[in-house]
């Protein structure tokens, strides 16, 4: 079972391969592999702020759901799609990137827990 210091590698690592392999001749200004990582660590966090564990074995509800999975896979994919006409752009749809790949490790790897997530929130 994925605790905070794996979400946390996990995370940071998420965002900084999308700072890796998603440069391109556009958003090379853009790229800052530091931030990337910070941000996927923070994001890859996230939802365990959002929903503590502590004491409550229940505690994956709407932030720990498919429904937040999927939604968030269908904005990364529009922002992947995005073609920014500015640096400024280029730079926020980098942070958007790392902060939806870090949040989606997070929700993958309590995936793979034997409670596994939520359809909506309630179980
Ligand atoms: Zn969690």
């Amino acid at each position: 079972m994925a605790n905070s210091k794996t979400h946390a590698i996990v995370g940071g690592l998420s965002g900084l391969a999308v700072s890796v392999f998603d440069a391109d001749d556009h958003e090379r200004t853009a790229q800052n592999p530091i931030l990337a990582t910070a941000v996927g660590t923070f994001f890859g966090k996230l939802p365990d702020v959002l929903e503590p564990a502590l004491r409550n074995p229940h505690h994956r509800q709407f932030c720990h759901s498919v429904t937040v999975l999927v939604a968030l896979g269908y904005g990364l994919k529009k922002t992947y799609e995005w073609k920014p006409q500015d640096n400024i752009e280029g730079v926020l749809r980098c942070l958007m990137l790392c902060a939806g790949a870090g949040y989606i490790s997070h929700l993958l790897l309590d995936a793979t827990t034997p409670r596994s997530l939520p359809l909506f929130g309630k179980r």
